[in-house]
């Protein structure tokens, strides 16, 4: 049998095909045999008939459990007859650790690292291999390492030797007889900046502290140069738990260290060791300062949906050149998704950089920086004819808070970004111990949001809308409330955001929406139905692309008997979540109009869209955002309001006035042709039993009634 015949059987099992495609393709393609399961099940007959030299097996699975199957697979192989790699969506979870006491053999996380799952599988097979060869022979084990496209190692620590495998000895440029089988041929090339790391790694490793070895490190080779090398390995240990022998591969990971093939810039795993040494080096000589800028670029999510993922990466290689051309040649510029398990959020990933400065004196320093960076994307940008600017939100982490990981960096320097963005557009902000203080508020917040949305702590309070001809109650938009217990109403701008961020507001949307409806089906009853009510609920951009929204709202509205004849339901969506989501918005609102269920457009102005954007879904009322209102009479706010109320009437919609305070601005909106209003002049939002008052009054003139609530 020649070397390149050696074509290991791995077998795949993930229900999810995409998943399992990808990684078949990819393990095909470093040339392995791959079988693939698709269920528990299936993977447990294919084992009867094959047994593959190992298993990548999904945790997560409908039916049979990845845990199920290792269970019973643990039955008839043992760990080195029959490796098992478990695949997890949660890095270190339990499920994870369990797993491993289960008897897998090591675990990756998802999306997969593939370079890092290719050198852990690597790493199996030789140790398999390596276990066999106890068995076979010394010369077999060497035909198989030869086989493998990694470099292969076995260190027999009794004897201090550690067998090169000719591919290892290729990697760094040298003939098959050229290299002693002396550890120092390995230790004596590597990076001096890097060693103390690697021989701490594997010192962790053996004294079984870390469940495996691996360090990414740098090698010079023969010809001097020095390239990347990640090197995986585990220990086999005798009954006293002591390692007799290490066994590892070597690969070659200098391209996929250094560069983000889109933009060229640094890659994460780049930043990562970059950082590492900052780490190392600003704790030698204390009066070193380093930082880390997280920039994330405002909108761009608008800007790949709306234009495409080819403008979008057309526009991020501009930032790429923009930010290189700001900084230093010294300071590492990288892309990609941050904090893998970040505190706070960690975002979708690609519209991400991060920038080490190194070798600033103070605060100052870095704050130039910033300036310069914020100033560079402030030009405007061609993007295939578009003109776009660019704003970018910048979270600022340094290194004076003492850092040991680059990690707790990165993390900070996310929880920073995220204050940026939230205190406004083009911001940029400095991490701060309180911040951590409010991040972890925010996630106790979160906690305790989603057991008050189970102990019936949410209530909605009602604000009424009236005819500005009559001056007449015509409706109710329905405004959530948290009772809190010992904090007491709390209202929506605290929390939605929060609800809208952990995914929240689609259980919270649903009941809203649902008690709503009842709220409504009690009203219908006394309702005029000759001049039907209105009820105006609002739905957050995330709850609009439910697939089954429409059919969600639908048998809600049967559930509690709403006759849509009676009393009417509209939906209040702002203008950018109906950009943003603009197909599904779409279809939705089709669905409804065939429900009798309208729609308006919230705080219209305050977003970034046009009315002849909109114009093309189907809307039945526009809502003036309070900004406009409350500048009234200034003349600039009245021309905007003009401008609005000609345009809205042109389309076919009407007009409620939000934020209504004064009676000067009633009767001006009056004049200007706006149909409706609501605000505190004529009533501040009430709970269902002073809105239910009102009803019975039988649509009072409001600012009577109000008086008397
Ligand atoms: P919005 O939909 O624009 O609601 C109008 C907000 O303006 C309400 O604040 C209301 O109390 C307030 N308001 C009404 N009249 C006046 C006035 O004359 N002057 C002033 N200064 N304010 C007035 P609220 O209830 O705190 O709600 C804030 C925002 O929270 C809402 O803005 C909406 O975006 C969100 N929200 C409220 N309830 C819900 C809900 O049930 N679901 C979702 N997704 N979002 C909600
Ligand atoms: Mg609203
Ligand atoms: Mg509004």
């Amino acid at each position: 049998m020649s070397a390149s015949e050696i074509q290991p059987l791995l077998m795949v099992v993930d229900d999810e095909t995409s998943n399992r495609e990808l990684l078949r393709r990819r393990l095909e393609r470093c040339g392995y045999d791959v079988m693939c399961a698709t269920s528990g099940h299936e993977a447990m007959s294919l084992l009867d008939a094959r047994v593959p030299e190992l298993l990548l097996l999904d945790i997560r699975m409908p039916g049979m459990s990845g845990l199920e199957v290792l269970s019973e697979v643990r039955r008839t192989h043992t760990q080195t007859e029959l490796p098992v790699i478990m695949v997890t969506a949660e890095p270190g979870s339990e499920t994870a650790v369990l797993a491993l006491d289960l008897g897998a053999n090591d675990y990756v996380t998802k999306p997969v690292d593939f370079p890092l799952a290719l050198a852990r599988i690597r790493t199996q097979l030789a140790l398999r291999r390596a276990v066999g060869d106890l068995r076979v022979s010394e010369e077999r084990y060497a035909l198989a390492a030869n086989g493998s496209r990694d470099g292969l190692w076995d260190w027999d620590m009794a004897s201090r030797r550690v067998f090169f495998s000719p591919r290892w000895k290729a990697q760094l440029g040298y003939g098959e007889t050229e290299l002693s089988d002396d550890p120092g041929e390995w230790f004596q090339r590597v990076h001096p900046e890097d060693l103390v790391r690697l021989q701490a790694d594997i010192a962790a490793h053996s004294s079984g502290k870390a469940p495996h070895f691996e360090n990414e490190h740098r090698i010079r080779r023969k010809d001097g140069v020095f390239r990347w090398m990640l090197s995986c390995g585990l220990a086999l240990r005798d009954k006293a738990g002591r390692p007799v022998r290490m066994v590892g591969s070597q690969t070659d990971v200098t391209v996929g260290k250094t560069a983000d093939p889109l933009t060229g810039l640094a890659s994460r795993l780049l930043l990562v060791d970059r950082l590492e040494r900052a780490v190392m080096r600003s704790k030698r000589d204390r009066c070193g300062l380093f930082a880390v800028l997280l920039l994330d670029v405002d909108r761009f999510k608008r800007v790949n949906d709306g234009l495409g993922p080819a403008v979008g990466d057309e526009l991020l290689r501009q930032m790429a050149t923009r930010l290189r051309n700001c900084l230093r040649e010294e300071d590492t510029v990288a892309r990609g998704a941050w904090p893998e398990d970040g505190m706070v959020l960690s975002r979708l990933g690609g519209d991400e950089f991060a920038v080490l400065v190194e070798g600033v004196r103070n605060v100052g320093d870095v704050l130039k920086v910033t300036e310069r960076i914020r100033e560079s994307l402030l030009e405007p940008c061609m993007v295939s004819g578009h003109e776009m600017t660019l704003t970018a939100s910048i979270g600022i982490a340094l290194s004076s808070e003492g850092y040991d990981r680059p990690e707790d960096i990165l993390r900070d320097a996310d929880t920073a970004m995220y204050f940026a963005k939230e205190s406004g557009r083009s911001g940029f902000a400095i991490f701060d111990g309180a911040m951590r203080t409010r991040a972890v508020q925010r996630l106790q917040m979160e906690a305790d949001l989603r057991h008050g949305l189970e102990r019936g702590e949410l209530e909605l309070f009602y604000q009424p809308i009236l005819s500005l001809a009559d001056r007449k109650l015509r409706g109710f938009e329905a405004l959530v409330r948290w009772r809190h217990p010992s904090r007491g109403l709390i209202h929506p701008g605290e929390f939605i955001p929060l609800a809208e961020d952990s995914g929240l507001i689609l259980p919270l949307g649903r009941w809203i929406f649902e008690e709503a409806c009842r709220q409504l089906s009690e009203w219908q009853d006394i309702a005029d139905p000759d001049d039907p009510l209105t009820l105006h609920v609002n739905f957050s951009a995330r709850q609009l692309v439910q697939g089954d929204l429409a059919k969600q709202i639908a048998e809600t509205l049967h559930r509690y008997g709403v006759d849509t004849s009676r009393v009417r339901v509209k939906l209040e969506i702002t203008e950018t979540a109906m950009l943003e989501k603009s197909s599904s918005v779409q279809e939705l609102l089709k669905r409804l109009g065939e429900m009798a269920v309208g729609v308006s457009i919230d705080d219209f102005g305050t977003g970034y869209s046009s009315l002849s954007q909109l114009q093309r879904f189907p809307v039945q009322t526009l809502k003036v955002d309070r900004s406009f209102v409350s500048r009234l009479p200034h003349t600039d706010s009245l021309e905007i309001i003009r401008t609005i109320i000609g345009l809205a009437h042109q389309l076919g919609m009407d007009l409620i006035a939000e934020g209504v305070e004064t009676e000067d601005q009633a009767s001006q909106l009056q004049k200007l042709g706006c149909e409706f209003a609501q605000g505190y002049h004529f009533s501040v939002p009430v709970d269902a039993k002073a809105a239910s008052g009102l009803l019975e009054a039988r649509y009072p003139r409001l600012l009577e009634a109000a008086a008397t609530l």
